[in-house]
């Protein structure tokens, strides 16, 4: 053995053992619950005004709590700036695909979503959102099709799976169903699902010891946080009191769809900074979930950057909001990572990996 040979020699060695290592993790790494907050649209400047507020009050983001954080490139299978579905498509399923589909790849053929593999090892599942449950980031987590407005059949599947609790707006979801399909899904709703449309109804039914509950708290989108009855984080909270029943663990999804609706009408400050400290409160809420319930995965990551925001300075030096665009940017949005697997969220990461190291670490846990 020549000596370049026995250096190479000693080299696969330490590479081997190097991966057997990384393959035999130890059962700390895997996660027992995982939970995935998403502020849409929330990138580096929406979270820099929002530590600029909580400041103002004298408060502290959640998510500084969070050891590991990242830059995810947010880039499209097909395209450079991207829309909520291809973006939650890539994030839910580690697939980077074309706008506007739905858990679908580039070949319009089904990817497997971290929540279904949560479910296929008989975790318990769930999906937050202020937008319609239809919408681009659940849909991506629970439904395959190749077309986002495809609501009634995004419906469908994710009520079919089952989904154990589906929370947010849309109930105009079943006249849909009726005018598109002459069906009518109701009955087959209330006989799957305590189904519930009040705050007082969701905390009757997160109490009552059942394991599925579907609530729609308006028409369509849930209106502004300062109208939103119940909360970001009432929901949050009253998910994870039904979820935390199944003893095998669960997978969680919660997602502020307000930070991409004011970011994409350029509003003011005031109003954006208050969406995104309402999705930071939920952050909280699985923080101190997590506490409690160490072996959970908290993981906080947006899907895109909306408004292209920027924050100069008027004549004080204070900040002057300014907006380049009414759509979505490339540009990197950061990530928060607590818990199980927190580590390997560190760095920067191109969304489809996140999306696999999330299938991956669910896969894996014990
Ligand atoms: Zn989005």
């Amino acid at each position: 053995m020549t000596r370049y040979h026995a250096r190479a020699a000693l080299l696969l060695f330490g590479m081997l053992y190097l991966t057997a290592c990384s393959g035999s993790d130890p059962q700390g790494s895997r996660p027992v619950s995982v939970i995935v907050l998403v502020p849409d649209g929330g990138g580096v400047a929406h979270w820099t005004l929002a530590q600029f507020a909580a400041e103002a009050m004298g408060e502290e983001l959640a998510v500084r709590e969070m050891p590991v954080a990242g830059l995810v490139h947010t880039r499209g299978w097909d395209h450079e700036v991207t829309g909520s579905a291809a973006a939650a498509t890539a994030l839910a399923t580690g697939t980077r695909t074309f706008v506007g589909a739905v858990g679908v790849g580039p070949d319009i053929l089904p990817r497997t979503s971290s929540l279904q593999v949560a479910h296929e090892r008989g975790w318990a599942t769930g999906l937050v959102t202020t937008a319609w449950v239809t919408d681009a980031t659940p849909a991506a987590f629970s439904a395959h099709v190749p077309d986002r407005s495809q609501m009634v059949e995004i419906f469908r599947q994710m009520t079919d799976l089952p989904v154990d609790v589906i929370l947010g707006g849309g109930q105009s979801i079943f006249q849909r169903a009726f005018v598109q399909d002459s069906m009518d899904l109701r009955p087959g709703i209330e006989e799957s699902y305590d189904y519930v449309e009040s705050p007082e109804d969701l905390t009757r039914a997160a109490g009552g010891g059942g394991a599925r509950v579907l609530g729609l708290f308006a028409p369509g989108s849930m209106p502004r946080v300062s109208a939103r009855t119940p909360s970001l984080v009432e929901m949050t909270g009253a998910a994870l009191q039904i979820l935390e029943r199944d003893p095998d663990g669960f997978f969680l999804l919660v997602e502020n769809e307000g930070v991409d609706t004011e970011f994409h009408a350029n509003a003011e400050r005031h109003i954006v900074e208050a969406e995104m400290l309402d999705l930071d409160a939920a952050v909280r809420v699985a923080l101190d979930f997590r506490e409690e319930h160490p072996g959970t995965l908290v993981l906080v990551v947006a899907d895109h950057e909306t408004g292209g925001v920027t924050l100069s300075n008027d004549d004080n030096r204070d900040i002057v909001l300014g907006y380049s665009t009414g759509y979505h940017t490339a540009a990197f949005v950061p990530l928060f990572a607590v818990g199980p697997g927190a580590e390997r969220f560190g760095g920067i990461l191109d969304n489809d990996e996140v999306g696999r190291i999330l299938k991956e670490l669910v896969g894996a846990a014990p």
